[in-house]
C-alpha cells in the first residue's frame, strides 16, 4: 500500500465529524506532498525545526498542527503559520504563545494536553493542574489564544480495556471542563484523541480529532 491509498482507507473508517490530522513527522516532504495531492490538507508535526522546514516547502493552504512539546524559545518561528498547537502543557506556555501571537496580531488555537497514560511523562496537565489553571481566571484575559479543546494520549498497550478507560476518563473530563468554564464558548469543542493503533476506540469514546501517522505513512525511521 502507498500513502495515498492508505489515506483513502483511513478516511473510510472515520466519520465525517472527526477531523483527521495526518502525522508526517520523520517522513520526507515528497511523501507529505503525495498525501496532499490525494486531498489531505491537515498535517501534524512534533518538532518545530522539522515543521518549519516542511512548511516552507509545501503548499501554503496546509493546516499545520503542532503535536509535540513546544519550548518557549521556539514559539516565535511558528507563529506566522501555525493553525493549532495541540500540545499546550503549562500556563507559562499559554502565556508565551499569547505574547508572540499578539505581536503579529494573530489568534492561535490551543488544545490543552492532558496526561492520561500510565507511562511517565514530563508533559501534560493532570486533571487537577488543568482545573487549577482554569479556576484562576487569568487565562480569560489572553486575547490572542483560543482554547479549543483538549488532547491526550492513551497508554501504549494491547489491552484495549485500559485504552478505552483512559479515553473515557478524558471525555468525562472534557465534559466537566466544557460545562464549568466553556459552556458559552462554541470554540471549545475539540477532543483530540486516537492514533494509528487506537483511533477506532477513541472515536467510539467521543474523539473529534484523530492524529494518524504510521497507518498513512508507514513506519518511521528514527
Ligand atoms: C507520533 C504521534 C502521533 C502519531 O502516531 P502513530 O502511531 O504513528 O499514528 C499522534 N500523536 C502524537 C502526539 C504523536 O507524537
Amino acid at each position: 500500500m502507498n500513502p495515498a491509498s492508505n489515506l483513502t482507507e483511513i478516511k473510510s473508517n472515520i466519520p465525517p465529524h472527526v477531523k483527521l490530522v495526518a502525522v508526517s513527522k520523520f517522513h520526507p516532504k515528497e511523501t507529505v506532498a503525495e498525501v496532499y495531492n490525494a486531498g489531505q490538507r491537515v498535517f501534524g508535526e512534533s518538532r518545530v525545526q522539522e515543521l518549519d522546514a516542511k512548511q516552507a516547502q509545501l503548499p501554503s493552504d496546509i493546516e499545520w498542527h503542532l503535536i509535540g512539546h513546544l519550548q518557549t524559545n521556539k514559539i516565535k518561528v511558528i507563529m506566522p503559520y501555525i493553525h493549532t498547537i495541540q500540545s499546550v502543557d503549562s500556563w507559562k506556555l499559554l502565556q508565551e504563545i499569547n505574547k508572540y501571537a499578539s505581536r503579529i496580531n494573530r489568534r492561535i488555537n490551543c488544545l490543552l494536553e492532558i496526561h492520561i497514560a500510565k507511562e511517565e511523562s514530563k508533559f501534560g496537565f493532570t486533571f487537577d493542574s488543568c482545573r487549577e489553571m482554569l479556576e484562576n481566571e487569568e487565562w480569560k484575559g489572553l486575547g490572542h489564544i483560543s482554547i479549543t479543546g483538549l488532547m491526550g494520549m492513551a497508554t501504549y498497550t494491547d489491552d484495549t480495556d485500559v485504552v478505552r478507560s483512559e479515553f473515557r476518563a478524558l471525555k468525562h473530563f472534557f465534559d466537566e471542563i466544557k460545562g464549568k468554564y466553556f459552556s458559552q464558548d462554541t470554540q471549545f469543542r475539540e477532543l483530540s484523541m486516537g492514533m494509528s493503533h487506537d483511533y477506532r476506540i477513541a472515536i467510539e469514546e467521543g474523539s473529534t480529532i484523530v492524529r494518524i501517522g504510521t497507518s498513512i505513512f508507514g513506519e518511521r525511521e528514527y
